[in-house]
């Protein structure tokens, strides 16, 4: 399912671990993190130390600002779909709603 608004992904740099919006980039490409720097993307094993790194406190509150409007609008978009049984939309054809 896609969504209205883009993930993250995080980027251990320079002992913190760090997020940038969107999906994982190419090593090498600068990204912008959530806290404003500017850095090289670089891939680190999922076993690696970086992976333990503590979280960078202005990329870790932006992200859960993140998390919380992708919910709000997976919640909204249900809200709005027709569940079975619900009257029809407006349609020529239809009864007039
Ligand atoms: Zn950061």
């Amino acid at each position: 399912m896609s969504l209205d608004f883009p993930g993250h992904t995080w980027l251990p740099h320079d002992g913190r671990r760090h997020a940038y919006p969107g999906a994982k980039r190419s090593d090498g490409d600068v990204v912008t993190l959530f806290c404003r720097l500017s850095v090289p993307v670089a891939t680190y094993p999922l076993e690696g130390p970086e992976w333990l790194w503590p979280e960078c406190d202005v990329c870790h509150v932006l992200v859960g600002e993140c998390a919380t409007r992708r919910e709000w609008a997976a919640r909204e978009r249900r809200a709005t779909l027709h569940a079975y049984g619900d009257r029809p939309p407006c349609r020529e054809g239809y009864r007039r709603c």
